[in-house]
């Protein structure tokens, strides 16, 4: 109804719950960048960006929560969902359930086997073994046997052979007559993808039928990590990522090309050397963890803030010296059937329609309110206090209502004017925002 047109038109003057074309395509601009920054590639900044803002104009309306908080939540949605949305499980129901592990060299893939180990076993009751797949390192094989020992875990090792393949059977067939219930298989990586590597990992692949197949990747190497990914995944077809030396302040952005590019789920993080230092990853903690890189969010604060502030700025002085009249109060309908296109435009938007479809917005309904204001002269439009009943019965026939229409929409503009004073006196708008929902 007509009072709910009002109440939002104040709203949307109150500078509350709109978030314009102008500041949400200024504010992603300045993401986009913090995006880059933080190792995230560009086509995937730039679509992110561009999903934002699509979403955040259709929330126009939608809400009365702060624009920079609302930008934000949308921001942090869309991140998660980017990355996969919920935790995905690792598989671990086989018996022998077959993990391997595959990556290049330094990547951690030696350290995040036993991290694994020491997860199963400590976390999820398992009985893993552990199998020495490096074969070109001796010292590799000791590496594993001591982290093995540190996390009470047996480890097979050949040091006979030089076929990584035959080794990775072995212990497979070693689990079997042991009674282990989780095999995790460490292999040997490159300073950089070759051809060698490539099909030996794969023969290693076709000879265990693995379960689950993890690519390690060191999230400090940002760029190379996604093409790295690429690359073992177009070969390896792998279930899932390890992102690894996420500790610290090391950004994340990582985490959100390489599941954009590769589309497959990150499954956990290492932050640390010890064995104890890895993470389920979770979606929505990487988000949070992405917005506070390169300060995203105070950022668009105040992007946000600067327009306001602006904006508003004019319209306080206005309001203050109650000089607020029917020609403000004008744009202010115009500002808001403008809204009523952008609904229609953004309806066209697979899944946005739905979200944005109890929005109503019907330019009809300030018709008579127009044409009201239309047959005021200037001088009436800018002295709303000068309109006595005899200008209201001439308003009235002028635009084709009848004078009980005119007094209510005189009464209601004067009441908007009461409370905007009141909103215009900082402690009393303070304490009217802690009441709003
Ligand atoms: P691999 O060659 O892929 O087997 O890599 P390693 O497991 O040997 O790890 C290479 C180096 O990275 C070692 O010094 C590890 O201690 C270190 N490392 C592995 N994972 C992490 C991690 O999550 N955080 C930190 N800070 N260091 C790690
Ligand atoms: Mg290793």
């Amino acid at each position: 109804n007509l009072q709910d047109k009002l109440d939002r038109a104040f709203k949307v003057l109150k500078g509350q719950g709109s978030i314009t074309e102008i500041n949400v395509a200024e504010t992603m601009k300045e993401i986009r960048k913090a995006l880059l920054d933080a190792d995230v590639n560009y086509k995937t900044a730039k679509t992110f960006t561009d999903d934002v803002k699509l979403k955040a104009l259709g929330e126009n309306v939608l809400t009365s929560i702060s624009p920079g908080q609302l930008l934000t939540k949308i921001m942090n949605d869309e991140l998660t969902s980017l990355m996969g949305g919920t935790v995905t499980d690792l598989e671990t129901s086989k018996n022998p359930t077959v993990i391997l592990i595959a990556g290049l060299n330094g990547a951690g893939k030696t350290t995040f086997s036993g991290k694994l180990a020491n997860y199963l076993r400590e976390k999820k009751g398992k009985k893993p073994l552990l199998v020495a797949g490096d074969v070109y390192r001796p010292a590799a094989v000791d590496q594993l046997q001591v982290l093995g020992e540190q996390v009470q875990v047996p480890v097979y090792v050949n040091r006979e052979s030089t076929d990584p393949i035959a080794i990775a059977k072995e212990g497979v067939d070693e689990a079997k007559r042991n009674g282990h219930n989780v095999v995790i298989i460490d292999t040997a990586g490159r300073l950089a993808i070759d051809e060698a590597l490539m099909k030996e990992i794969t023969a290693v692949k076709d000879a265990t039928q693995p379960h689950e197949i993890l690519f390690v990747v060191d999230a400090m190497t940002g760029q190379d990590a996604v093409n790295t990914a690429k690359t073992f995944n177009d070969r390896l077809d792998f279930t899932g990522v390890v992102l690894t030396k996420l500790d610290g302040d090391t950004r994340g952005g990582a985490a959100l090309s390489i599941k954009s590019v590769v589309n497959k789920p990150i499954k956990f993080i290492g932050t640390g050397e010890k064995m104890e230092a890895l993470d389920v990853f979770y979606p929505d903690r990487m988000a949070s963890r992405i917005l506070g890189m390169g300060d995203v969010v105070s950022l668009v604060e105040r992007a946000q803030q600067q327009f306001d502030e602006r904006q508003a700025a004019e319209l306080q002085k206005k309001i203050r010296k109650n000089k607020f009249d029917f020609n403000d109060f004008k744009t202010q309908i115009q500002q808001i059937k403008k809204m009523g296109n952008m609904k229609d435009l953004m309806g066209m938007i697979p899944g946005v329609g739905k979200a944005i479809k109890d929005v109503e917005i019907d330019d009809n309904a300030f018709k008579p309110i127009e044409a009201i204001i239309d047959s005021m002269t200037p001088f009436e439009r800018e002295n709303p206090d000068a309109i006595d009943t005899k200008r209201r019965m001439r308003i009235a026939k002028g635009s084709g209502t009848d004078v009980n229409e005119v007094n209510k929409l005189m009464k209601q503009f004067a009441d908007m004017r009461k409370v905007m004073k009141q909103m215009s006196n900082p402690g009393m708008a303070a304490k009217m925002m802690r009441n709003m929902p």
